[in-house]
């Protein structure tokens, strides 16, 4: 079914972390934490790690990356980019870590982009311990959409 744009159909991100927790999570998860240590982040003073899963079952890392005049790239799409770059073409899971008690979700840019190359990825991070997921559709239910085709559709 196809969502028209409108308050009616955005649901509060409280109200979408109730799906199946992907068996892949903890693994990402655990390689997510391990990408924020590489972070550079002078200008935020926080550090991100991301961990993409394809669907061959490979996982590209990614970190926050920024200059100290506040240009950088979040954590997500360095991993996004790198998959991308390497080939990787559809994108199952996408795992974000981050420093302090509060989870993170992907800003409004990186939403925007992963929706473009993967509209059913489900994003998951750990809250108080425990594995939340997330689809990023419920996240961005109203994506803008130039010409209605995908990056891999020919045009
Ligand atoms: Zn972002």
């Amino acid at each position: 079914m196809k969502r028209t744009p409108g308050p009616q159909n955005i649901r509060p991100v409280t109200s979408c972390a109730k799906f199946s927790i992907p068996s892949e999570a903890p693994r990402l998860l655990e390689k997510a934490r391990k990408a924020l240590i590489r972070a550079i982040a002078p200008s935020s003073n926080f550090r991100v790690g991301a961990a993409v899963l394809t669907r061959n079952s490979k996982i590209f890392t990614g970190c926050n990356i920024e200059s100290p005049v506040y240009l950088g790239l979040c954590a997500e799409r360095v991993a996004l980019f790198k998959a991308l770059s390497e080939g990787a073409r559809e994108f199952y899971v996408l795992a974000i870590a981050c420093e302090g008690p509060v989870p993170l979700l992907p800003c409004g840019t990186c939403r925007q982009l992963l929706w473009e190359f993967a509209p059913k990825l489900l994003i998951v991070v750990k809250e108080k311990g425990k594995v939340k997921a997330y689809r990023l559709q419920d996240l961005l239910p109203v994506p803008f959409e130039r010409n209605g085709r995908g990056p891999f559709r020919a045009q």
